[in-house]
């Protein structure tokens, strides 16, 4: 999403709030913004690392590898990662890293090369105390973990809190693999409890780390996931798709629509009969256009930025419950954060606190959120908003910034 519709939606809801014109320009600007070129082989990549706003800690958020990375995109994704740490009640700020790559055209000697040259390019902003990335959309914990060396030998001291999803052999946390799609279970369960929901069909739109790990425990749990989908197209099932038996067709072939079940396309799974909708792959795919279509009573935000602005209105007016990215997705900067925690101390959690403390904060998130929700006319997008700004800029005033 362009970072003018982000800041079109936050003048939308700034008279909501009262804010000053102070208030609006710094949460509109972003703190530092960095650029570099990276060499692979004497071919150039673009390369940025956003840092949107720290008023309540580091700067926290993933490294994003896609041909489609500019800085506009960067900069929406930094800016969302600072609400997304305010909603979450973590004490970080928000920042993001981009480089313009198809990943799957280099070899993992070359992703190698990059990873390292983009923590050469950034490492005097980064730091455990300072700025701390993640994965993001095709960066992986082997990635983090070229990132974190190359940092070290840098800095010539071990600092595994400088970084966020490394393998669990590096200071890597349990659970932080699935911990998108867990805390969007937990937030997706007391919303389903909240509106009384008894069907509970769904469509999962991508089939990355967020939605594959989505279906899966959807799956288990006893929902029946009647559709799924990647970049190349979608698979739908009335009785409910095998989605341990898609995991291996996608792990064998690469694509889910090798699976055995009618094909759909990504724009019919959105509209598709169910229940509970679950964009989980790029931005704007719920538009003017679709939003009145969606047959689901629940959209459940697993991708940052999936719904426009305006699609949201309808939605709203239509009765469907759109849970947001900020919120949503925010199981996996929270595992993060617990991730730096068990670095800092040297000492590490098992399974069951690590997903026991991810439940308590995505409840206790969810909960403070529905509670304004269900005593204003407003969305829940609104209100998920309107809770982390005032978190930002609590903290920016006790600092005298505003
Ligand atoms: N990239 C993920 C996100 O957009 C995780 C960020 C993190 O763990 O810092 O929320």
């Amino acid at each position: 999403m362009t970072f003018e519709a982000v800041t079109t939606f936050l003048r939308k809801i700034a008279p909501l709030m009262s804010l000053t014109k102070k208030e609006l320009e710094l949460l509109s600007t972003p703190k530092k913004v960095l650029q570099s070129e990276l060499d692979v082989n004497g071919k150039k990549y673009s390369a940025y690392h956003v840092q949107f706003n720290d008023a309540r800690g580091p700067f926290k958020g993933g490294i994003r590898y896609h041909p489609d990375v500019d800085l506009d995109e960067v900069t929406s994704l930094a800016f969302w990662m600072a609400l997304k740490t305010a909603v979450a009640d973590i004490p970080f700020g928000g920042g993001k890293g981009g480089v313009t790559v198809n990943p799957k055209e280099l070899s993992s000697h070359e992703i190698e090369g990059l990873s390292r040259q983009f923590v050469r390019a950034f490492h005097e902003h980064l730091g455990p105390t300072k700025d701390i990335p993640a994965p993001d959309v095709y960066t992986t914990p082997q990635i983090m973990a070229w990132m974190l060396d190359e940092f070290e030998k840098i800095t010539g001291e071990h600092a595994p809190g400088m970084i966020t999803g490394k393998p669990l052999e590096l200071g890597g946390s349990l659970v932080r693999d699935i911990a998108t799609a867990l805390g969007g279970v937990y937030v997706l369960e007391e919303a389903i409890k909240k509106i009384g929901l008894e069907e509970k069909t769904v469509a999962v739109q991508g089939f990355g780390n967020a939605g594959m790990n989505m279906a899966k425990l959807l799956f288990e749990k006893g929902f029946k996931i009647l559709a799924v989908s990647d970049s190349q197209g979608g698979i739908f099932d009335s009785n409910g798709l095998d989605i341990t038996e898609l995991i291996r067709v996608k792990k064998e072939t690469g694509s889910v629509v090798n699976y055995s079940g009618t094909k759909i396309t990504n724009k019919e799974l959105l509209v598709t009969g169910c229940s509970i909708l679950i964009p989980s792959a790029l931005s704007g795919v719920i538009t003017t256009e679709n939003a009145s279509a969606v047959k689901a009573k629940i959209i459940l935000e697993l991708a940052n930025g999936p719904t426009t602005s305006s699609a949201d209105d309808i939605l709203h007016k239509n009765n469907v419950l759109v849970l947001p990215d900020i919120l949503s997705n925010s199981g996996g900067v929270t595992v993060s954060y617990f991730e730096w925690i068990q670095n800092m101390y040297g000492y590490y959690w098992d399974e069951e606190t690590v997903k026991k403390r991810l439940k308590e904060k995505m409840v206790t998130a969810f909960s403070g959120i529905w509670n304004m929700y269900s005593q204003n006319e407003h969305d829940f997008r609104t209100n998920t908003y309107i809770v982390a700004i005032r978190k930002i800029l609590t903290a920016e005033k006790l600092r005298g910034m505003v």
